[in-house]
Formats: C-alpha cells, sequence, structure tokens
C-alpha cells in the first residue's frame, strides 16, 4: 500500500487560489511520500501544495449484481480546483463521493487520487489525507470541544478556538450555557442541522485536508444559514481540491468545474458560463429552479395569511 501527503498547511492553503494551477509536492521518482509533522500541528508540505488530483476513469459501480447505478464515469479534478456534482436525485452523486473515499471499491474501471489507484493506498492515508463533510455529521455525546477536536485529536485549544470562528460557530458556542463545556448530542443540548454541518466543518479546517468531500445537505435550511455554511466552505476550500455534492444551483456557480450527472452516468461538465451557453441539462436545470423559487414567492406569503 502507498501513502499520500496528508496536510495542507493552514497558511498556504489560505495563500493559495482555486485558479492556481499549483505544483503537488511529495512527488520523489513517481512514488509520492509522507511528508508530516504532527506535533507542530501543521504539515511540513511546503506552501506550494495546492491539494492533490483526483480522477476518475471508467468507473462502473453498483450495491447489487445487475444493478449498476455509476454506469461508466470519467471525470479529472485538477489540484487546487472546486468540482461540483449536481443532477437529479438518484443519479449517484452520494454514490460517487462514497467511491471516492473508498466505503465501496468500482466494479470496473478505476479511481486516482495523485495517480495513485485508491485501492493501492493506505486506509490511514487516505483518512489523514481527504475530509469529509458529511449531509448529516455525527454528534458524540460529548462537549462541544470534544466533539471538534475529533477533527485532530492533538489539537490544541487555540487552534480549536480558530477552527470553530473559520465554520462560524464563535458565537453558537458562546451562546451556549457552559461554552465550550457544553455537553451537545442526543443527552445534550440539541444543535440544529446547519449547526451540526458547522460543527463537521470545524472538524475538516482542523484536519486541513488536501481534498475536501462535501454531500450538502438535502434537508432545507434557511437561506442565511445556508449562505453562511457555503462562504465557510470556500474559505476551507481555498489551495485545497474539494469535490462536493450540491442540491441547490445557486451554492455552484463559482466552482471550477460543475460536473452533471444523469441515471448514472456524466452527461455534461464546464463552468456555470459554459453550460449555460451550450443550453443542455444544467441550463433546463437553472429554469426549472428558477421557475420554482417563483412559484414558491408566489405561494408563500399567500399560504401565511391569516
Ligand atoms: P440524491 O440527490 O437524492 O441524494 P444521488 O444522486 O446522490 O441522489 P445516490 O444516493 O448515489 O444518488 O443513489 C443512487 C442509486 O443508488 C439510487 O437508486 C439509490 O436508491 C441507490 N442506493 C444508494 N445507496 C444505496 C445502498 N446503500 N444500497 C443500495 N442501493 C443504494
Amino acid at each position: 500500500t502507498r501513502q499520500l501527503p496528508s496536510r495542507v498547511p493552514a497558511a498556504a492553503a489560505k495563500a493559495g487560489s482555486a485558479h492556481t494551477n499549483g505544483h503537488v509536492n511529495g512527488h520523489t521518482n513517481g512514488a509520492v511520500v509522507e511528508h508530516q509533522s504532527r506535533s507542530s500541528g501543521e504539515a511540513s508540505t511546503s506552501g506550494r501544495d495546492q491539494g492533490m488530483s483526483v480522477e476518475l476513469n471508467d468507473v462502473v459501480f453498483g450495491y447489487r449484481p445487475g444493478r449498476p447505478v455509476l454506469k461508466g464515469v470519467s471525470l479529472k479534478v485538477e489540484p487546487g480546483q472546486s468540482c461540483a456534482i449536481v443532477g437529479s436525485s438518484g443519479s449517484g452523486k452520494s454514490t460517487l463521493l462514497r467511491l471516492l473515499v473508498r466505503l465501496y471499491d468500482c466494479q470496473s474501471g478505476n479511481i486516482q487520487l495523485d495517480g495513485i489507484d485508491v485501492s493501492e493506498l493506505q486506509q490511514s492515508s487516505l483518512r489523514r489525507a481527504v475530509a469529509v463533510v458529511p449531509q448529516d455529521t455525527v454528534l458524540f455525546a460529548d462537549t462541544i470541544l470534544r466533539n471538534i477536536r475529533y477533527g485532530r485529536p492533538d489539537a490544541t485549544f487555540e487552534e480549536i478556538e480558530k477552527a470553530a470562528e473559520m465554520a462560524q460557530l464563535k458565537r453558537v458556542i458562546e451562546n451556549m450555557p457552559e461554552g465550550y463545556n457544553t455537553v451537545v448530542g442526543e443527552r445534550g443540548l440539541k444543535l440544529s442541522g446547519g449547526e451540526k454541518q458547522r460543527v463537521a466543518i470545524a472538524r475538516a479546517f482542523l484536519r486541513g485536508p488536501r481534498l475536501l468531500i462535501c454531500d450538502e445537505a438535502t434537508s432545507a435550511l434557511d437561506t442565511a444559514t445556508e449562505r453562511s455554511i457555503m462562504t465557510s466552505l470556500e474559505e476551507l476550500a481555498q489551495g485545497r481540491t474539494s469535490v462536493f455534492v450540491a442540491h441547490r444551483l445557486s451554492t455552484v456557480q463559482r466552482c471550477d468545474k460543475i460536473v452533471v450527472m444523469a441515471d448514472g452516468k456524466v452527461v455534461e461538465q464546464g463552468t456555470h458560463e459554459e453550460l449555460m451557453k451550450a443550453g443542455h441539462v444544467y441550463y433546463d436545470m437553472w429554469e426549472a429552479q428558477a421557475a420554482a423559487e417563483e412559484f414558491h414567492e408566489q405561494c408563500v406569503p399567500e399560504q401565511l395569511e391569516p
């Protein structure tokens, strides 16, 4: 098994731009070596690291025999790029993310991170280099402090505070009865869906991953919460590679690449402008969403009238 460089130093990630053509460090004679300094809380990769490349080649996968969910998916995300995956419900978007973190293996085709087949990577190396912000974040019946520290057990209190601030949790925690020592989760203070997702973002900030994977919550978040979560995620994605499933098109416009899926296949890919110009599936999705929003705006106030 092989290893990946694990973390992008926070300073390098902030300095990086999603559009900079970064240089991936750690390659020596074609092999990837791990550079890491846990004690300092920062990776020892130089500031040139922009995240890892992600490549899917003709990936076929199904949960049950004879029922393929991904039917030959190919796509490439360059180091430092942000990639949004959109498409109809059941088209295989979340499944694709699960394969990226090797919850399942491809049945044919392959997935490469920094040019290495994921099946050859050490699980521990993959776990260190990749952070996932899932749809539903699991909180432990423990303090909010320990729930965030789960992102990196050796993080200092200052690092946790910084991560909470970046994830826009500072105010939320200040308003908790016992601040960072407040017990959350099932038997403690219940957090909203948006707050739980921000805990996942804070954990990811602590990890400083080279690849960020996010499955946007399908549950309805109010517009202000959704916007603040997107701001945190965009900040986190700076100077790293990011792949995320988006259910709301409003969140994908600024991505370097948008991949449109339908029935287990990639049907279109490009930037927002390119896809709008092309006038196919993505364009139709925008039209449908705009019509739905207009309908919603017209209906809701009336429904709320006494
Ligand atoms: P959504 O936008 O609704 O989240 P999606 O595009 O992310 O959908 P997936 O969740 O990847 O789609 O599901 C693709 C197909 O795989 C669906 O038909 C779904 O029912 C099926 N599927 C998903 N997870 C499993 C599982 N664990 N076992 C069996 N079938 C599954």
